[in-house]
């Protein structure tokens, strides 16, 4: 294979091998040039909920485009985003009714940042200050990356990153610390919003922390005026076994992240919704309260159609059977590790399932992840690992022959580790 002039994202080019051409996706597969079907174990970077190319998401995108391309969506605005924002309003929790489209997982969180800052200064009580919570990822951008924890991703940018209050992650026996964190800082009425995973740290680990934390997290943030953030990129549409992450906590966030499975993974999409009383702090004969946000693509109208799709997917198929049975599945699957010696831990939530190898130095940069990327590949499975982290987040329509091939394979990998150390 020779190199293109593609410069990949999180890739070494000096060190790793040149990546595989696709040629074909279909169902939870995507195929090379060569002809290899390889098992996509990890969703594409968590995005392909039902499976890759679904029929109706497909036949809609198709038949959007006989109608639109893209059309500016300030001062003007078009049917398939209306029908998607009142959809995503009715399928979130009660209370969000307000939809900000954008374009990816980070810019949808930028927005939530930019709209919490904007509804307390609009409110005439500015506040200066974001908290979050260690370990966390929110996405690559200066103000995304702001938010998510520093390390080597982000060392080199530090000059431009800014400061926040970081809470600890409620690690089992240690949530109380998490909650009296979090009050110490709200209590002082400078801290304009809380973000949080919901539930799971994905990029951070896949680190899971139970529903009552964050259900008191939402009623300290409650007490005090913080606005509680959820970002569901990588939750919803799912993937904890609930449609949202927070459904399992019973709270509303004042402000919901979406993207990824928001098209089913077909289109890039994302919306941020927010309460009412959020809007409210924008809507003013004061022009300067003006919510000031936009990106070229808002609203994409094929995108959207996408989205709808998927929405209708979700009503007319027995999607969230399909989930159930998959999150029952990974337990099933997984149990057989979990007093397993060459794993430090095995946990699920929902369709998510995360063993850490025991190898030691287990940073992001160790080089057990790159061996076993190559490792996974070379038997046709798509996994990239988080240092020592072996994640399973397949799309909803994965077999549970493929994913005894998968474990089977994990159980090699975590052999030929453990003979390696
Ligand atoms: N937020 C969370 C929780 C994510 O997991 C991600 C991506 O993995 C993002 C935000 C950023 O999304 P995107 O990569 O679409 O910008």
């Amino acid at each position: 294979m020779s190199r293109s002039a593609v410069w990949h994202p999180f890739t070494q080019h000096a060190t790793e091998p040149v990546p595989p051409t696709i040629v074909r996706t279909e169902g939870a597969y995507v195929e090379t040039r060569e002809g290899m079907r390889i098992l996509d174990a990890i969703s594409s970077w968590w995005v392909i909920t039902h499976g890759h190319r679904h029929p109706k998401i497909m036949e809609a995108i198709r038949e959007a485009t006989d109608t639109f391309d893209q059309v500016i969506f300030a001062g003007l605005s078009h049917e398939p985003a209306e029908q998607l924002a009142s959809a995503l309003v009715d399928m979130t929790p009660a209370g969000l009714d307000w939809v900000f489209f954008s374009d990816s997982g980070s810019t949808s969180v930028e927005v939530a940042l930019k709209m919490a800052l904007g509804f307390h200064r609009n409110n005439g009580v500015p506040r200066s200050r974001i908290a979050v919570m260690e370990h966390s990822y929110h996405g690559d951008t200066i103000g995304t990356m702001s938010v998510g924890a520093r390390g080597v991703f982000n060392a080199a940018y530090e000059p431009l990153l800014f400061q926040v209050d970081t809470i600890p992650f409620p690690a089992a026996g240690r949530e109380q610390e998490t909650l009296d964190a979090f009050e110490r800082l709200a209590r002082d009425r400078d801290v304009a919003a809380l973000i949080v995973e919901p539930l799971v740290l994905g990029a951070g680990g896949m680190l899971i922390y139970p529903a009552s934390v964050l259900a008191e997290l939402k009623r300290i943030a409650e007490r005090f005026g913080t606005l509680f953030i959820a970002d569901e990129v990588m939750t919803g549409w799912g993937r904890t076994g609930t449609m949202f992450a927070c459904e399992q906590a019973a709270i509303t966030p004042d402000i919901l992240c979406t993207s990824k499975g928001l098209t089913g993974g077909a289109l890039p999409l994302a919306a941020t919704l927010a309460t009412d009383a959020i809007f409210r702090a924008h809507y003013s004969t004061d022009r300067a309260r003006t919510f000031f946000h936009s990106s070229s693509y808002t609203a994409n109208p094929i995108a959207c159609a996408a989205a709808l799709a998927n929405v209708g997917i979700w009503n007319d198929e027995p999607v969230a059977a399909r989930v159930a049975a998959l999150s029952r599945t990974q337990r099933e699957k997984v149990a057989r590790f979990s007093q397993d010696p060459r794993f430090d831990n095995v946990r699920t939530t929902g369709t998510i399932a995360a063993l850490d190898l025991s190898v030691g130095n287990a940073g992001y940069l160790a080089e057990v992840g790159p061996r076993l990327r190559a490792f996974f590949l070379e038997r046709g499975l798509l996994v990239r690992p988080l240092g020592n982290v072996i994640y399973v987040l397949p799309p909803y329509c994965v077999t549970s022959d493929e994913l005894d091939c998968l474990y089977a394979a994990i159980d090699e990998a975590a052999e030929l580790a453990s003979e390696s150390r």
